[in-house]
């Protein structure tokens, strides 16, 4: 039979470890696998991802900055996707429709937990942004059972979306980015772009215990700021974890959503491990 064929659409792309990590766990299952890569502009994007599935693809992943759009164009959106109002996982249905789905808030979670060993049940957590990937963390974290969940972002509003959508006052609230002040916490989950676009994490270190773990999305060169924040602040070194984990476990469940088999993501993780 010829390989399915799969891709990672995004702008730019090059870096992608998404066709690395399928075809690990393609080999690892003996699944037969055609995975690229799609550098689409903004305006091109609806076009190719059409193209593509009209071509016979059979799933996409999508990346920065298309999110948005593969939700806008889905003709089915699953729950996690609706959420978050961003899909990173794209399906060709039987009919020809496309569905939509976000693997974000699944590969946090078994990352932190499974992987790392935190239970998030009745702990303290703070996040920082309010984009796509912090919608997931947040419905993530409070479907996981954290005790609460302060949010804080740059552009307050956005943060007071994601508390309005929980809906769950007594435990979900926002605070403004300077007003953290007296407050302390468990869990601190970096989801904001900073790494990546720079900027400063200019948070009290007070909020920071002796127990607190700190995570940030970002992993390899682009956590240096949280992290170099996190440790001055008084989080131990083996507590502070990225999110190259995450990366893998939510590849794994698009991965599962397309052949119907679920990789094992530990020498795929510790592979990657050795590099980032
Ligand atoms: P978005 O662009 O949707 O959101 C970016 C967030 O960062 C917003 O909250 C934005 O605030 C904030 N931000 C950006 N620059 C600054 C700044 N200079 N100061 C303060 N806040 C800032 O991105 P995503 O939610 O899609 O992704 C966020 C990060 O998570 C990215 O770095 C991405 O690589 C990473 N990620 C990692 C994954 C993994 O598997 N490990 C999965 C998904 C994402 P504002 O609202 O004010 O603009």
């Amino acid at each position: 039979a010829e390989a399915q064929r799969f891709a990672v659409f995004g702008h730019p792309i090059a870096h992608s470890l998404s066709p690395e990590i399928h075809a690990a766990f393609a080999k690892q299952l003996g699944i037969r696998l055609e995975y690229t890569t799609v550098d689409a502009a903004p305006g091109e994007f609806d076009a190719a991802v059409r193209r593509f599935f009209a071509d016979g693809g059979m799933g996409a992943n999508i990346t920065l900055p298309h999110k948005q759009a593969a939700l806008a164009l889905a003709s089915e959106v699953s729950e996690a996707a609706q959420r978050t109002g961003v899909a990173n996982t794209l399906t060709r249905l039987p009919g020809g429709g496309i569905a939509a789905h976000n693997t974000d808030a699944g590969g946090f979670v078994r990352d932190i937990t499974e992987r790392h060993g935190f239970d998030l049940r009745g702990h303290d957590a703070l996040l920082l942004g309010a984009g796509g990937a912090a919608k997931a963390v947040a419905w993530a974290l409070m479907d996981a059972g954290v005790q609460t969940l302060t949010i804080i972002n740059r552009t307050p509003e956005r943060a007071d979306e994601i508390a309005d959508a929980i809906g769950e006052p007594a435990r979900c609230h926002t605070r403004y980015w300077d007003g953290l002040d007296g407050e302390c916490f468990d869990l601190i989950v970096n989801a904001t772009s900073i790494g990546v676009t720079g900027g400063d994490f200019d948070l009290p270190m007070s909020i920071v215990q002796d127990h607190s773990t700190a995570y940030d999305l970002c992993y390899g060169a682009a956590a240096a700021g949280f992290k170099g924040w996190a440790l001055a602040a008084g989080v131990r070194p083996d507590w502070f974890r990225d999110g190259l984990g995450m990366l893998v476990e939510q590849a794994a469940d698009a991965f599962e959503r397309w052949h119907g088999q679920r990789p094992d993501t530990d020498p795929v993780y510790r592979e990657l491990r050795q590099r980032y």
